[in-house]
């Protein structure tokens, strides 16, 4: 099928490229929603594989220890100058090589092993990197953990205010990698302002929203945003520091030379064109059809009876409950995964069940906002996946495979970017 479109691949290394083709031919004809992922544009691949892939470049533009960086430089700044502009902030990293060594590279430029960092708790949605335990930041710093309450499944403010004051946190993190709700970045400054803790909002699921003006910015209420570049602002798999001026050149001094050796350049053009991208109207209208679409979903699947963690979406993301459904997170998941609908089983709050074997399944409409796919299609996506949990229940795979082929037949009428249209 795309035996052309790598042809010093394909005949480098057929086996390989088979495997490569294969992948193409799955994120086409897959309604793919993990709220995390994404497609791409071309330029962003193109710019992700280019031969900036061989420099050395470690430093920053016009400081450094290699020679040869006249090209360089100028991407690099300009990846830069793009992240300052359309997030409105004083300094921009473009290197960390993902979000959790960005996030790493934080805790070295504001804290010292053993002191005390604050995050949201994993099984309630925060993430790994926010002093969990199995984490090394929750293992060379000592993590303390707010969750969300469990009448509503929204971030408790008392609680967390009521946790700072008592721990007095070095660092406190806000955002998360399940939060179906719009976060209160002003909340989350007020109370680190009183804890005298640096306060860091990781965006890395939300920062696509925040450049479309779907989700309010943090930029004038924290120390540092960290994100990733990958998931809804549709970049290339990386991640950026950024902060006010005061703290420029703490976090250029963690990311390198504290943390990292030579930055992916590679990487670092697609970012910028990826920021290139978002500064486009045609973007803003993305990231609000992200939204109007959650929420379509959402809609939909409470018409299909399914039980939603915090009732609803105000972003892209959904976590369905399925504690009263005949079937747990993770079958479910695997029977939507044969049905050609891709998610991820994870953790609800207060989940009776283990984290290997949870009772909810996250979904999110980056992906098929990308490809076209509007509200109007939200109904049919809510009953595949009432069928094909039902059809999981009953153990029944051949309405897996008949809702399989109703999902190849309709993605097949929205291409994506970098896939084969046939
Ligand atoms: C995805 C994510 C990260 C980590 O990003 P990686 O690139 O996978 O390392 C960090 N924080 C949050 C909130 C995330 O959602």
């Amino acid at each position: 099928m795309s035996a052309s479109r790598h042809p010093a691949l394909l005949s480098t290394d057929p086996e390989l490229a088979s495997f490569v083709a294969a992948e193409e031919v799955l994120q086409a004809q897959t309604l793919r929603l993990i709220p995390s992922e994404n497609y791409v544009s071309a330029a962003v691949l193109e710019a992700s594989g280019t031969v900036l892939q061989n420099k050395y470049s470690e430093g920053y533009p016009g400081r450094r220890y290699y020679e040869g960086q006249q090209n360089i430089d100028r991407v690099e700044a300009l990846a830069i100058e793009r992240a300052k502009g359309l997030f409105g902030v004083d300094h921009a990293n473009v290197q960390p090589y993902s979000g959790s060594p960005a996030n790493l590279a934080v805790y070295l430029a504001f804290a010292k092993p053993g002191d005390t960092v604050m995050g949201m708790a994993l099984p309630m949605g925060g993430h790994l990197t926010h002093g969990w335990g199995v984490s090394a930041t929750g293992s060379w710093f000592r993590g303390v953990q707010y969750g969300v309450r469990a009448d509503t499944g929204l971030i408790d403010y008392d609680a967390v205010r009521d946790l700072a004051l008592a721990e007095r946190p070095k660092l406190i993190f806000c955002g998360g990698t399940a939060l179906p709700r719009t976060i209160d970045f002003a909340a989350f400054a007020e109370i680190a302002r009183e804890a005298g803790s640096i306060l860091v909002a990781d965006v890395a699921h939300i920062a696509g929203l925040i450049a479309g003006g779907a989700h309010p910015s943090p930029v004038d209420h924290v120390d540092v945003v960290s994100t990733t570049t990958h998931k809804t602002l549709r970049g290339p798999r990386g991640a950026m520091l950024m902060c006010r001026e005061e703290h420029a050149k703490a976090i250029d001094k963690a990311v390198f030379p504290g943390l990292q050796g030579g930055p992916h350049n590679q990487t670092t053009a697609g970012i910028a064109v990826a920021l290139h991208e978002a500064a486009q109207p045609s973007f803003t209208a993305y990231a609000h059809q992200v939204v109007a679409n959650a929420k379509a979903l959402t809609a939909a699947l409470l018409q299909n009876g399914f039980d939603l963690v915090s009732g609803g979406t105000d972003n892209h993301l959904i976590l369905i409950d399925l504690t009263g459904k005949d079937v747990p997170g993770k079958i479910a998941a695997k029977a939507l995964d044969r049905a050609g609908i891709v998610v991820n089983y994870n953790t609800v709050p207060f989940d009776p069940r283990k984290p290997f074997d949870p009772s909810g399944v996250r979904i999110g409409t980056p992906s098929l906002t990308s490809r076209g796919l509007s509200t109007e299609h939200m109904p049919l996506v809510a009953d595949w996946i009432a069928r094909s949990v039902d059809a999981a229940a009953k153990g029944d795979e051949q309405a897996l495979a008949a809702i399989r082929a109703e999902v190849t037949d309709l993605m097949a009428a929205f291409p994506a970017p970098g896939l084969p249209l046939s």
